[in-house]
């Protein structure tokens, strides 16, 4: 019970929200954001600048357009990760 308040506690706004929906889905990303980790520990995976061309922010984040397929991920710095999830702050829409 305890544990799992924590494991909760640890988790993201995103993650919040993704529950109520659907707990596969913060599971599948979890499990992708470690394959990330992993692989660019190995050296399997590089990051790369943000894909919006005008933007080359060095700063990045991995975005997973498909958690199913978590080593395919596309780079963006944070704020243009954000305007992807949460397209409602006009000033981040591209
Ligand atoms: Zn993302
Ligand atoms: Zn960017």
């Amino acid at each position: 019970m305890f544990n799992n308040m924590r494991k909760l506690n640890d988790m993201t706004l995103d993650e919040w929200a993704s529950v109520d929906i659907k707990n596969t889905v913060v599971l599948a990303k979890r499990s992708a954001r470690n394959s990330v980790r992993y692989a660019l520990e190995l050296g399997k995976l590089q990051k790369l600048p943000c894909e919006y061309l005008d933007c080359r922010c060095p700063e990045v984040e991995a975005h997973h357009p498909d958690y199913t397929e978590p080593l395919s991920v596309l780079w963006l710095c944070h704020k243009h990760h954000s305007a992807l999830h949460y397209p409602i702050y006009p000033y981040l829409r591209l």
